[in-house]
């Protein structure tokens, strides 16, 4: 007789929703975190996609702490101190229940509607290893005599994940796949936000940037806004960050705090930052792998989902991880529930794996499994910004040499930037295949 069917290492989104599915459906289940609280270190951008939770929690949009509804998003290329953009709002996508979230809040409440469903939330327990024996898992905490034992364990404790690393099941995490990420909330007030951001009340906007500084591929920045802040980050790959820039760490990289800084003083987005107040500072690391090198998810009776089964994907204008990690999580839960009713629960990971792969979060990965090779290509950090800032700058400066055909001013451009109509052609057939 084990203490619970089910152990889920991890109280994020991911393995909430796993904990969630499983009491929904009287499965005996635990819901162990390290944290006193639910999401008090946990750190999204971010715009959750809301749908998939929608289907699990109807009553999400009215209950949960939502931070504003988005209805629009902004793509920014910045090259010195321009920028070139592109903003799309549309009244389609007001249907959507996409919503700014901080996870110190919605944490908190997801794990309640987990409690609410018969989960048994253990706080404040680290969880430092687990264990696959003859017909159960065991599952060890710092807590004494704090040892679990289940039927099967649900690793979602993020992307360092102690469940992945002591089972064998993942190595730990190189520079290469894995981004560095640091944000401040900045605090201004509801109206402020409002008319500089041009929405109503409770809408939201989301805004990305790439380009800065010039020729840095893979660092990226993001504004988004809430209620009464907005949050700005920079997410750089950390191999990127090793090699890149002439200060840093010992001199062996750029720190991304400090390209953070300088960002918030472009002329593109000191507008958009003026007269706030820092609130906090966040970092964490985010996972990105690309769909042909995501680590293995399973061993046995157990799985991972959410960042520990490096579940996200960075298409360059959105970061899908927070719904991802709940779809998983889903996934996970179904998985169990099918191995309690067969009795046979050493097929637990196989069967996550399988469901998980008709899932649209393992579609999605596919579809875009060029994408991460794609958004390596420093043309698209250095000679394309610097393209269509000199095109459009001969497009609409006033001076005397800003006359004759557009696509003229573009071939120049091209040239002095050192790019031949190949590689225009070649970069073009892969961002369609990568998209
Ligand atoms: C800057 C930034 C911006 C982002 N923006 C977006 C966005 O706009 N949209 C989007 O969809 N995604 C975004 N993401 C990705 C998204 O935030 C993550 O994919 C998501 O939060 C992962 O959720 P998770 O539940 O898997 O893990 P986490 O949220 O990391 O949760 C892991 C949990 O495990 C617990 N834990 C860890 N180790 C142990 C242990 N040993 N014992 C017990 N408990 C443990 C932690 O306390 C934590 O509660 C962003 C990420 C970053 C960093």
């Amino acid at each position: 007789m084990t203490d619970f069917d089910v152990v889920v290492v991890g109280a994020g989104r991911a393995g909430t929703a796993a904990a969630y599915r499983l009491a929904q459906e009287n499965v005996d289940v635990a819901l162990v975190d390290r944290a006193r609280q639910p999401g008090m270190k946990n750190v999204t951008g971010g715009v959750l996609y809301g749908e998939v939770l929608a289907d699990l929690v109807p009553e999400f949009p009215e209950e949960a702490p939502l931070g504003r509804h988005v209805v629009e998003h902004n793509v920014q290329m910045l090259h010195d101190d321009a920028s070139i953009g592109v903003s799309y709002r549309d009244p389609a996508i007001r249907e959507e229940p996409n919503y700014t979230v901080q996870l110190g809040e919605f944490d908190r409440w997801f794990v309640r509607k987990a409690e609410e469903q018969g989960a048994t939330f253990v706080p404040e327990t680290t969880v430092r290893g687990v264990e696959q024996r003859e017909g159960h898992a065991v599952v060890a905490t710092d807590r004494d005599g704090g040892d679990i034992t289940c039927n099967a364990v649900v690793g979602a404790d993020g992307v360092n994940t102690t469940v992945g690393r002591t089972t064998g099941i993942r190595d730990p995490v190189q520079p290469e796949n894995v981004g560095l990420s640091v944000k401040q909330v900045i605090e201004l007030d509801r109206k402020t936000i409002d008319e500089r951001f041009n929405l109503r009340s409770g809408e939201g906007t989301a805004y990305i940037f790439a380009g800065f500084p010039e020729g840095a591929p893979s660092v990226g920045y993001f504004i988004y806004t809430f209620e009464s802040t907005i949050s700005v980050g920079a997410v750089g790959n950390m191999a990127t960050l090793q090699t890149y820039g002439d200060q840093g760490y010992d001199g062996q990289g750029t720190p991304l705090y400090d390209l953070l800084t300088r960002f918030k003083e472009l002329d593109a987005v000191r507008p958009l930052v003026r007269g706030g107040v820092a609130q906090e500072y966040q970092g964490i690391l985010v996972p990105e792998f690309g769909y042909d090198d995501l680590p293995n998810r399973h061993e046995g009776r157990v799985c991972l989902v959410g960042d520990a089964a490096g579940l996200v994907l960075n298409k360059g204008f959105t970061f899908r991880g927070l719904d991802f990690g709940v779809e998983s999580g889903i996934r996970a839960a179904e998985a169990a529930m099918q191995c309690r009713k067969r009795g046979n629960w050493n097929a637990f990971g196989e069967r996550y794996d399988a469901l998980l792969g008709d899932s649209y979060v393992m579609d999605e990965l596919r579809q875009h499994s060029r994408l991460p090779s794609f958004l390596e290509n420093e043309r698209l950090y250095e000679a394309y910004p610097a393209v269509a800032r000199e095109t459009l700058k001969q497009t609409f400066s006033s001076e005397g040499d800003a006359s004759g055909l557009t696509w003229k001013h573009a071939l120049t451009a091209l040239r002095r930037q050192d790019v031949g109509v190949r590689d225009l052609l070649a970069d073009g057939w892969r961002a369609f295949r990568s998209v």
